[in-house]
């Protein structure tokens, strides 16, 4: 990269600094159309077949939601960092604005429990299947604008001008920083340049999320708000190479948590969770327990029907998910979470064995994941705008093999980075590629299976 370039990127974390009260004016723009769409839609009629997503603000705010904004932040968080989090997300936007105004108390310590963001995950992400969040304005209402409003509450009453809802409770804020982690781009802290600058009298840094700038490895817990860009003139934004973090930055801190949000969720839940109506098991399972219901004689599984706030509940769009429905969508994403830890942590812990004769290494070797995981939850995600668009009669042409690509791609980066993380820990070559080759299998029977069913 030439020292052009980097004075450029730079430059727009300088930038960033400088254009502060434009970025709180952006946000609240967005906060005003986030709130439009998600209350304007339950003042109206379901969208019926001849709406589309330019004729129906249903229809539109739907697509908004669930075919743009999840979909491309995901991609946008891997291409550019979590700037998406620190500009533009209307949730830590309102939450660091009621932190302003609010009580200012201490952080809890239960607060601080690094499971939160996997657990908050897993909870929205099943509930928001049983519901049908993807389709319907009042389940998105409530899971959205409900996590809005806890963000808010948060904000008003712990700390002060700060995020402590994105820092340790956000649903999806462990999401992102696992997949910022292959960003190009990080607010750079040069130690030498601190510790020289020490006599100087530079301002604090309000640092929204509260990450510890000092010692700040790695671009997974920075919002890129910019804020502390030039601060002593030892931050800057910069370049880097998107593995380096990886391999060896903040991977080799690698916690437990965040292998159980690669492995099991990421692999295991979400596939099931955004595959489940096309799945082969789902509709075996709900034949089996219909049969079962039937024989004997219970019919309330089959006919009852719980609020839209529990299960799917939508008759006038002859849309309704019976207890049986619920049960075996649940039973599915248990398949997948228990799958995908079998299929991956025995290589994972074979390999570890293999390169240091003991599971110490684990956490960090499940990075390599890290790019076929973000790959195939975009991939995953991307199957609900080519719904969408395909409902309203516009075919993306080749967009499953393009997704295929995607995948594919990302299975070959993960590999890489597995082979370059090995090589940390053991110089044998043998070794090495011996531990690849056994990581090489899940990887390889996971892409088959997940390209398969986003293609059916
Ligand atoms: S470290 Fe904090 S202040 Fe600096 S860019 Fe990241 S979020 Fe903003």
């Amino acid at each position: 990269m030439r020292v052009g370039s980097r004075g450029f990127v730079a430059a727009f974390g300088d930038m960033l600094l400088r254009r502060q009260t434009l970025i709180r004016r952006a946000q609240w723009v967005i906060i005003s159309a986030y709130v439009l769409l998600l209350a304007v839609p339950l003042l109206l009629p379901l969208p019926r077949s001849g709406d589309f997503i330019w004729n129906n603000l249903s229809r539109f705010a739907q697509f908004a939601f669930w075919g743009i904004w999840w979909p491309f932040v995901v991609l946008a968080t891997a291409l550019v960092g979590r700037f998406w989090c620190g500009l533009l997300c209307p949730e830590g936007a309102l939450s660091e604005f009621a932190s302003e105004r609010g009580a200012g108390r201490a952080i809890p310590s239960w607060m601080k429990w690094s499971g939160w963001p996997v657990v908050s995950f897993i909870a929205t992400t099943v509930y928001g299947q049983l519901t049908s969040i993807y389709q319907y304005p009042k389940p998105a209402a409530l899971l959205l604008g409900g996590s809005t409003f806890a963000a808010m509450i948060v904000g008003a009453r712990y700390g002060k001008s700060k995020r402590v809802w994105c820092r340790f409770l956000c649903p999806v804020s462990g999401v992102f920083g696992l997949v910022s982690k292959i960003a190009p781009f990080h607010f750079q802290v040069d130690p030498e340049t601190w510790r020289r600058s020490a006599t100087t009298d530079a301002p604090a840094v309000n640092c929204a999320p509260l990450v510890p700038i000092k010692t700040m490895r790695g671009a997974s817990a920075c919002h890129m708000c910019g804020r502390c860009s030039g601060h002593r003139g030892a931050i800057r934004l910069a370049w880097r190479k998107p593995a380096m973090d990886i391999v060896y930055g903040s991977g080799r801190m690698a916690t437990s948590w965040e292998t159980i949000l690669i492995v099991p969720v990421l692999l295991g839940v979400v596939p099931a969770a955004l595959h489940w109506s096309n799945s082969a098991i789902f509709q075996a399972l709900r034949q089996w327990l219909v049969e079962l219901c039937v024989g004997a004689h219970w019919i309330w599984p089959l006919s009852l029907r719980l609020p839209w706030w529990v299960l799917t509940n939508y008759p006038s769009v002859n849309d309704v998910m019976t207890v049986v429905d619920g049960l075996c969508l649940l039973a599915l994403i248990v398949v997948g979470c228990f799958s995908a830890t079998i299929l991956f942590i025995g290589p994972l812990a074979a390999s570890s064995l293999l390169l240091r004769g003991r599971l110490a290494i684990v956490h960090h070797l499940a990075q390599a994941l890290i790019p076929l995981s973000a790959a195939s939850l975009f991939a995953g995600l991307l199957s609900l705008t080519i719904t969408q668009l395909h409902a309203d009669g516009i075919v993306l042409p080749h967009s499953d093999q393009a997704r295929a690509v995607v995948v594919l791609m990302s299975a070959l980066w993960s590999l890489r980075m597995f082979f370059g993380i090995t090589g940390i820990y053991n110089k044998a070559i043998g070794r090495r590629i011996a531990a690849t080759a056994l990581i090489c299998i899940p990887i390889t029977l996971f892409c088959i299976a997940w390209i398969r069913a986003f293609s059916s």
